[in-house]
């Protein structure tokens, strides 16, 4: 499969998300959960970039940072050239068209009062798009669009099945036409047996609409057909930033390498099963040097006193690890 990844959809420049953490009677500030430290990528035009990493790493954060559902700390975010953080309201609103959320919880994003179809229907009443009769074309377009019977518009959701529900999510999602999806493990709460069937149709509607995806995962073998792009991310950063078949069969970081293996469909014959150990430590006080050091299997003398960088190791190829330094 071969795409024009050429046009720069969105541009983010060492994005920061930091909660802060405050103790004591006069709420002093003692800290800081640093979710995303410094995120650095691009997003094309249809391309689809799977984010993955163990739970607590900063994926959500980093998806509820760029349409701006959370405030960055620091950092650029330019979607299609223009600095979101400088924005109005309006402006704002656009931009939240053109990006859309799909959650983990399809019952998060769905009324249990509302009929789906008026779900479907509200993001085109709130931005105040077409009259009744054209909305109404739209909601039955979009549910076929997702696999859904038009008849089925009048049904709560309690009257669906979890991956009916998120069906009706995605329907949602593509209402205002979106450029962009940012899907937060849209899988992980379905049975493994329904997985595939939302997988596959978030590949056709990606293809047939050439929308960009930013796929969440825990889990490399989720995204392994669907992504263009896998950016792997540990404590607030990427680590690991490769097209996806450089990933899979020349994984440079040891985090990476772990991930795979852990992976039994791609645990690769000749190589022992790399265990991951402990887990990840808090975000609020990460081990020095780099942050991985203490669960690495690789691990140099350097590495607990100085921080790597994300460096291009081969061409797009990009690493966050000592090892490669003198490559
Ligand atoms: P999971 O795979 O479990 O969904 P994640 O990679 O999506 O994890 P995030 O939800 O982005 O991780 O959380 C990253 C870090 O930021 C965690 O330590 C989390 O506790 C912290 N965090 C997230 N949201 C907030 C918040 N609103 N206030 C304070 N800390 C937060
Ligand atoms: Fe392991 Fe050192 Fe590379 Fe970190 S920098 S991943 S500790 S080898
Ligand atoms: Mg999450």
């Amino acid at each position: 499969m071969k795409h024009m990844l050429n046009h720069k959809l969105l541009k983010i420049r060492n994005l920061k998300k930091y909660y802060p953490v405050t103790a004591g009677l006069f709420s002093r500030h003692v800290g800081d959960i640093k979710a995303v430290d410094g995120v650095t990528f691009d997003i094309s035009e249809k391309e689809i970039i799977g984010l993955v990493g163990e739970s607590g790493c900063g994926k959500s954060t980093l998806g509820k940072t760029i349409p701006r559902l959370e405030e960055p700390t620091s950092g650029e975010i330019l979607y299609k050239g223009t600095d979101v953080a400088k924005l109005d309201k309006k402006g704002l609103r656009e931009l939240r068209r053109e990006i859309q959320i799909i959650f983990q919880d399809p019952d998060a994003s769905l009324d249990p009062r509302m009929t789906v179809g008026d779900s479907i229907c509200e993001p085109l009443i709130i931005h105040n798009i077409g009259d009744e009769k054209k909305r109404m074309e739209r909601v039955v377009e979009l549910m076929e669009q997702v696999g859904l019977e038009a008849t089925q518009a009048n049904l709560y959701p309690h009257e669906f099945s979890g991956g009916q529900k998120q069906r009706i999510g995605i329907a949602r999602a593509l209402a205002m036409n979106p450029k962009l999806i940012i899907a937060d493990e849209p899988v992980s709460a379905l049975d493994v047996s329904i997985q595939a069937q939302i997988l596959n149709l978030m590949m056709d509607i990606q293809e047939r609409l050439g929308l960009a995806y930013l796929f969440i995962a825990h889990d490399l073998s989720v995204i392994k057909h669907m992504a263009h792009r896998i950016a792997v991310m540990y404590l607030g950063k990427i680590v690991e930033l490769a097209d996806k078949r450089e990933t899979f069969d020349n994984p440079l970081h040891p985090y990476t390498e772990a991930l795979l293996s852990a992976a039994p469909s791609f645990k690769s014959k000749d190589k022992d099963r790399i265990l991951l150990r402990g887990d990840v430590p808090s975000p609020l006080n990460p081990p020095a040097g780099c942050h991985f050091h203490p669960r690495c299997h690789r691990v140099l003398p350097i590495c607990n006193q100085q921080e790597p960088e994300l460096a291009e190791i081969s061409e797009g190829h990009f690493a966050a690890c000592h090892l490669y330094k003198s490559l």
